[in-house]
């Protein structure tokens, strides 16, 4: 039957999502190496719960609308014909519009991808060359490729595979004398990805010689991370292609992608040092590096382009689905969960360019950025530039696309946690798994297995390194032996109705950063302290606003908290499920204790670095600790994420 309908698509031509049959998932061909996992192809994972709503919020936010009033993704773009914008930012939109469009199953959204599709579809060269032929850089072209592979897996459209056939050929023929150049260069990796995903489609072995080829013009970024020269806030005069923050978050899928080709262990390696030598120089308690939009060091008051964070969502799902790492899918979590909605206002209207982890006032102003403009961390249309309003659309979407993988060994993993579900081609046969969850507000999990006869099959469920004692359950029975931070593999005849029970408990844990500053996690959330926010209309494009954002409450607290006992100065507090629970009411804060640092004051429109801890007080006969609230990261667009701790001395006679 599934055969049967495959050959009817192919001669129908392109058909909805939900006109596809589940699919199995397309393995790597020899002599690729095997992968650990495999992303399924897009529609397989389905969001549901509060990752539905995020999706819609975003659907009726700036990605469903961002053409009707932005020219550069409007209907005069040369990507459709026209004579405007011709280089990434078509591409950039339709890399995030497609998944949504498709995992929305929204027939406006995807009325407004099939123009795009359509254009590139029908306007191929007689050479093979793809794009408004006023383009002559092969960078866009590797983003419109990412478009074209996830538009082939949604809807089967018959013309995707034959185009980027001839369009490599034509490139491969092309490369001796238009190279790669500026961007490219940094960025080729990304075209690797859709190589090999051609490649285990066709089976063509030129494609692995044009893979060599463009690894061979291309940026040895693993290099760049032995004896790597950006120790700390590089300066102008260091601001350059490899210590820029985008061309890095794309690059943390080189190492793991060019594995499948060298089959070398080293290549396996390189993607946690990379990670390590990231984290040690320039990382920040958001789980992002900072990239202002250079690197700019670990001081909790630099920012992160919304670019970076979306570009490093993305190459963590490739690493992941290669290496089967549990640790990537804990990061992923991370970015997913706390600076990805941290930087967006709950409509999903307005975006910053740079956050700052110790984010306290968002204005116009001179801020001590690497490289970016004074309207950085504004949350409007474009602030300082406009590629994350181009690019930012993907975050979601390719997130709720990854949050199940098919598994080498013929079953399923699970990448990242999220309501959703699962609908595949196990052993010939069609299973689903409903994920059921408010995670990560939540720390319980429920799965249940649809599937029309038994089917043995391994399923892998990631065990975060920060829970303590989880537990899960298989039809009430308990499951023995689940190590953290690894998977657990449970190889069983899965029965229809099987039901998993799992929980993660989330103690509070307080990670050290700069300056001995603590950031406080529970779960995969990050949580900053509530400050009191005034929004100030700057200007209107469409439906989107342009917002300073000032302080009303004070925001220079040092913590009383002990690094050896952190449970013991935090108070959970749980609240309804909201249907943006990143927004004005979210479903879980913490109370803690904290007195303010009057020393500590904003500089260049910033606050300080936090002051060195631990932060010496006098105790004081009669003053008392205050009690603040923290939210999760990605609810606070006010926020101080790394705190002073408090070493209180007891007055002296
Ligand atoms: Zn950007």
């Amino acid at each position: 039957m599934y055969k049967l309908g495959f050959v009817l698509l192919l001669c129908l031509g392109p058909v909805e999502a939900a006109d596809l049959p589940a699919a199995a998932p397309v393995h790597n061909r020899a002599p690729l190496a095997e992968g650990a996992f495999y992303r399924l192809p897009l529609g397989s994972v389905k969001p549901k719960g509060w990752l539905l709503d995020q999706l819609r919020i975003q659907s009726e936010g700036i990605t469903g609308r961002l053409g009707d009033f932005w020219p550069d993704v409007g209907s005069n773009s040369a990507w459709l014909g026209g004579s405007g914008e011709g280089w990434e930012r078509g591409p950039y939109y339709m890399d995030g519009l497609v998944p949504l469009a498709y995992l929305l199953n929204d027939t406006k959204l995807i009325a407004k991808v099939r123009p795009w599709m359509e254009w590139t579809l029908t306007h191929q060269r007689p050479d093979g060359a793809i794009g408004p032929a006023k383009n002559q850089d092969w960078w866009p072209i590797m983003v419109m490729l990412k478009a074209l592979t996830q538009y082939q897996e949604a809807t089967g459209d018959p013309r995707v595979i034959p185009l980027m056939e001839k369009y490599f050929a034509y490139q491969a023929g092309m490369l001796d004398s238009v190279p790669l150049k500026s961007w490219a260069i940094y960025r080729w990796q990304d075209e690797l990805a859709s190589i090999l995903w051609l490649y285990n489609r066709t089976g063509d072995a030129k494609l692995l010689a044009l893979a060599n080829r463009i690894k061979g013009q291309g940026f040895d970024w693993p290099r760049l991370f032995t004896g790597f020269p950006f120790t700390g806030k590089v300066t102008r005069e260091q601001a350059k292609h490899d210590s820029h923050g985008v061309n890095n978050a794309m690059g943390l899928k080189t190492a793991a992608l060019w594995y499948l080709v060298s089959k070398q262990a080293s290549d396996r390696a390189e993607t946690a040092r990379i990670i390590g030598v990231l984290d040690q120089y320039q990382g920040l308690p958001n789980g992002m590096f900072s990239a202002d939009e250079h690197f700019a060091g670990r001081n909790p008051s630099q920012g992160t382009e919304l670019c970076a964070v979306v570009e490093s969502m993305f190459s963590l799902e490739l690493d992941l689905a290669v290496l089967g790492d549990a640790w990537i899918g804990d990061r992923l979590e991370k970015i997913a969960f706390n600076p990805l909605p941290g930087t967006q206002t709950a409509d999903l209207l307005s975006h910053q360019y740079d956050q700052q982890p110790n984010q306290v006032m968002c204005s116009l102003g001179r801020r001590d950025w690497t490289t970016n403009g004074p309207d950085s961390n504004l949350f409007g249309l474009e602030p300082n530039f406009g590629c994350c309003t181009a690019n930012l659309h993907q975050g979601w979407p390719k997130f709720a696309a990854s949050l199940w993988m098919a598994s080498a060994d013929g079953g399923l993993a699970v990448g990242a946690y999220a309501p959703s579900e699962v609908r595949t081609v196990i052993n010939g046969a069609v299973v689903t798994v409903t994920e059921t969850t408010d995670y990560p507000f939540r720390n319980r999990i429920s799965l249940v297995v649809s599937a029309a006869a038994p089917q043995q099959f391994p399923l892998h469920l990631r065990i975060p390194a920060w829970t303590d004692h989880p537990s899960m359950s298989i039809n009430g029975q308990p499951v023995e032996g689940i190590g953290i931070g690894s998977y657990k593999r449970i190889d069983r005849q899965w029965r229809n109705g099987d039901r998993m029970e799992i929980t993660f408990p989330m103690p509070v844990r307080l990670s050290q950063g700069y300056n001995g500053s603590v950031s406080v996690e529970r779960g995969p959330l990050v949580y900053s302290l509530r400050i009191g926010e005034h929004w100030s209309k700057l200007k209107q494009t469409g439906p989107v606003t342009d917002w300073e954002v000032y302080p009303t409450s004070a925001w220079n607290y040092g913590l009383h908290v002990d690094l050896r006992n952190p449970a013991a100065y935090f108070e959970v507090e749980e609240k309804p499920m909201a249907r943006q629970p990143f927004g004005d009411n979210p479903p879980v804060a913490l109370k803690t204790r904290a007195r303010r640092l009057p020393e500590w004051v904003m500089v260049d429109d910033s606050a300080a670095p936090p002051p060195a801890s631990p932060v010496a007080m006098q105790a004081k006969e009669g003053e008392q600790d205050q009690t603040v609230t923290l939210i999760p990261y990605g609810a606070a667009r006010l926020r101080i994420t790394s705190f002073p701790v408090l070493r209180l001395e007891a007055a002296r006679p």
